[in-house]
């Protein structure tokens, strides 16, 4: 499915360890792409002479057999994530100097493995955001057609390992931050159960949902990476402490006597037709190899949009309280008095989209709507949840879209709000849930752009999602 010729991890490892190729070789190979593309936009910072640095280390350890898990895998990072003495920006003006002082426990885990890491990815400022046209710096191309949006807000993410700057990339997802995109770029990316993958050192958009996860080529490269950043952590105190399966060992490219739901609100006429018949498609291929199909209702899911804007935003609006201009970010010059300096900083240092968020958060949880609101929607989320718990009873994963359209044109919904957030209409409701899903390539549309398909599945059961993707990539 993808569209540049990046070798499955599997078979680049034996080519590596048969010293054909070199980590230093495959990781210029990569930096020479993120030249020759750099319209695309997807890095904000490219690490060149560290990570081959790094791959040399790395093959000198393949060299003595010494190397860990991911040897040989060059991975770039969505700039939410905290990587020590590196600018940290969030795509955002406030944060443009900022450089952090700890790395996330996942770049210590990725490292550990001997991963590469080759850069830091643009995203929609502070990940709010669907097409990745929110970023201080600019928006990230679709890698099949520049005048188009590849999502977001994890876009510069999925576009390094689409474009072919990178084995594998991380995102977060908070509402649909890397399904989206994946489904928009073709490619497979996987947001793990809340809880599976610490969350510290990623900078907090809204804290109840966001979680970190892998895009890659394959399913199995993103069993490679979730398999090394999973588990628990005791410096996130959601980080669930649940026993990390293997999950290469669960992909048997068999799907006989599975249980796959297909949510029927999820299937109404407002789905595009042509992404129907795509993910029909692979539905039947499924029941055709002895899965078994059922209809499944998720009774709520029309809330589910609501839900979502009204929690995150008032999260987001209590986590973003701290960028003041006085502990860290953007300060403002020529402000005179202590409040006129947060008002200037904040109103500088901040992107329209981001302070719209800011705005509606402070609403949802103010004295006089807090009930109506944001409690009403606390409420609702957990009606969501146990939608989707009695869903479970019935299949064990379900099938969905993972957006209304394919890549849509670069200012095509900047104007409209409401239609952005519409685009989310079918990802949030995981990050309400706190399950997991993962896009699966699954066909493309009449203009040649790539159709995502989606798999839920019961917290922390991964292992189905990678499995059914899997088998779906083989057929
Ligand atoms: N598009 C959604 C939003 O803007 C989700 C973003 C995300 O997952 N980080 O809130």
């Amino acid at each position: 499915m993808s569209f540049v010729n990046t070798p499955a991890f599997d078979s680049y490892r034996l080519r590596l360890a048969a010293g054909k190729e070199s980590c230093v070789e495959r990781t210029e190979h990569y930096l020479t792409v993120i030249h020759q593309r750099s319209a695309l936009n997807a890095f904000l910072s490219v690490f060149e002479n560290e990570a081959l640095e790094e791959a040399h280390r790395v093959d000198q350890k393949i060299k003595r057999g010494t190397a860990g898990p991911l040897a040989g895998m060059v991975v770039a990072v969505k700039d939410v994530l905290c990587m020590k003495g590196k600018r940290t920006t969030c795509a955002s003006k406030m944060l443009e100097k900022y450089e952090a002082i700890y790395d996330a426990t996942v770049i210590e885990r990725l490292r550990a493995a001997d991963a590469v890491i080759i850069g830091k990815t643009n995203m929609d400022e502070f990940a709010m955001g669907s097409s990745n046209e929110n970023s201080a710096f600019g928006p990230v191309k679709h890698p099949l057609d520049e005048t188009r949006v590849p999502g977001g807000s994890s876009g510069g993410s999925c576009v390094a390992v689409a474009a072919g700057m990178s084995t594998t990339a991380l995102g977060s997802d908070t509402g649909g931050s890397i399904r989206q995109p994946a489904g928009l770029c073709g490619m497979f990316g996987l947001k793990p159960t809340y809880g599976r993958v610490s969350r510290y050192g990623l900078v907090a958009f809204a804290s109840s949902f966001d979680q970190i996860g892998p895009f890659a080529n394959s399913a199995r490269d993103v069993a490679h990476v979730l398999q090394v950043i999973a588990g628990y952590d005791e410096r996130d105190s959601t980080s669930a402490n649940v026993p990390v399966p293997g999950y290469l060992g669960a992909m048997n490219r068999n799907v006989r006597g599975l249980k796959i739901g297909i949510p029927k609100e999820y299937f109404t006429d407002a789905l595009n037709s042509e992404i129907r018949s795509a993910i029909e498609k692979q539905i039947h291929r499924l029941k055709s190899s002895g899965a078994e199909v059922v209809e499944v209702s998720l009774p709520h899911s029309e809330y589910t949009i609501a839900t979502y804007y009204i929690l995150a935003t008032a999260e987001a609006s209590s986590n973003l309280a701290r960028y003041d201009g006085a502990r860290y970010g953007y300060r403002a010059q020529g402000a005179r008095d202590l409040s006129e300096m947060y008002t200037k900083s904040r109103s500088e240092g901040f992107g329209t989209e981001v302070k719209r968020r800011i705005m509606l958060g402070t609403y949802v949880l103010s004295a006089g709507y807090y009930d109506a609101y944001y409690r009403k929607a606390q409420k609702v989320r957990r009606l969501i949840q146990n939608d989707f718990l009695d869903a479970f009873k019935k299949a064990d994963c379900l099938i969905t879209p993972i957006s209304p359209t394919t890549a849509f044109r670069l200012g095509e919904k900047l104007e409209d709000p409401l239609q952005m957030y519409l685009n989310d209409i079918y990802t949030v409701s995981a990050n309400l849930a706190g399950i997991p899903g993962i896009s699966v390539p699954a066909g493309k549309d009449h203009q040649g752009l790539p159709v995502g398909m989606q798999i839920l599945g019961k917290h922390f059961d991964e292992e189905t999602l990678l499995r059914v993707a899997d088998f779906l990539e083989a057929a």
